[in-house]
């Protein structure tokens, strides 16, 4: 498979992604330019991490907090966006709020008023998108659809945070017609919220094994981890 000896695997697979975006982006009629890659480095030392920075990767996404801020302050001299994507928990938002650029997996007005309040002095304001639940699955989080416009309006009232755009995390499913389904419906929340005034700029959504739907979607960022960095141990 190492068709260039003088690629390292990660930025072989950062290629790979690279061209499987641009193809779903020409394949459906949209600008590659309009998305984003978010590279999930959770599990993944801090050494991969500077290989894809040094590969030209920017934006970088965790779940785990610890693990993140060990690595967040081993690479604090690389020009890197931190994304958290992980679940939050209340005791956890004020090391979300002083480590991260972005959360994506905002559902709960109490967890985006500790974020607000705890956003340290002279910060950009903390980027959020909601989490949608679109596949009922309650493990999963989220809120519901009929849910995200009362969250909204909550979070458009905290100076500290800047609502961004809508996030989903779909039961996985190896039919693309359904995996677009469920992109569809958040694409369509969004346009419903911007109709309301929130000019909602983002929609995460897409990861390695249905990157091609979301972008077919809108995706503005997908999130990507296995495709970059190899299977998770
Ligand atoms: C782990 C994770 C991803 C990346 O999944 P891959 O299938 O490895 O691309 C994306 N989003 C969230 C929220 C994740 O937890």
């Amino acid at each position: 498979m190492n068709h260039n000896p003088s690629m390292n695997p990660i930025e072989q697979r950062l290629k790979q992604v690279h061209s499987r975006i641009l193809q779903a982006a020409t394949d459906c009629g949209r600008d590659p330019a309009d998305i984003a890659l978010l590279a999930v480095s959770k599990t993944r030392p801090a050494e991969d991490i500077a290989t894809a920075h040094a590969a030209g990767q920017r934006l970088f996404g965790e779940s785990y907090l610890q693990e993140a801020e060990r690595k967040i302050r081993a690479l604090a001299g690389l020009d890197i966006v931190w994304h958290y994507i992980g679940r939050i928990q209340s005791n956890k938002t004020r090391p979300i709020a002083s480590l991260f650029d972005w959360v994506h997996g905002l559902d709960d007005a109490r967890h985006a008023r500790r974020l607000n309040d705890q956003r340290p002095a002279g910060h950009k304001p903390l980027a959020v998108c909601l989490q949608i639940n679109l596949s009922g699955e309650q493990s999963k989080g989220g809120i519901a659809p009929d849910e995200a416009e009362a969250l909204a309006t909550e979070i458009t009232a905290l100076p500290n945070l800047r609502l961004r755009g809508l996030m989903t995390l779909p039961a996985p499913s190896d039919d693309r017609d359904r995996q677009r389904a469920v992109f569809r419906q958040l694409r369509e929340l969004r346009d419903q919220l911007n109709e309301r005034g929130f000019g909602l700029d983002t929609l995460s959504m897409g990861m390695s094994g249905d990157l091609e739907a979301a972008v077919c979607e809108g995706a503005t960022l997908v999130r990507i981890g296995t495709a970059i960095f190899g299977p998770r141990r």
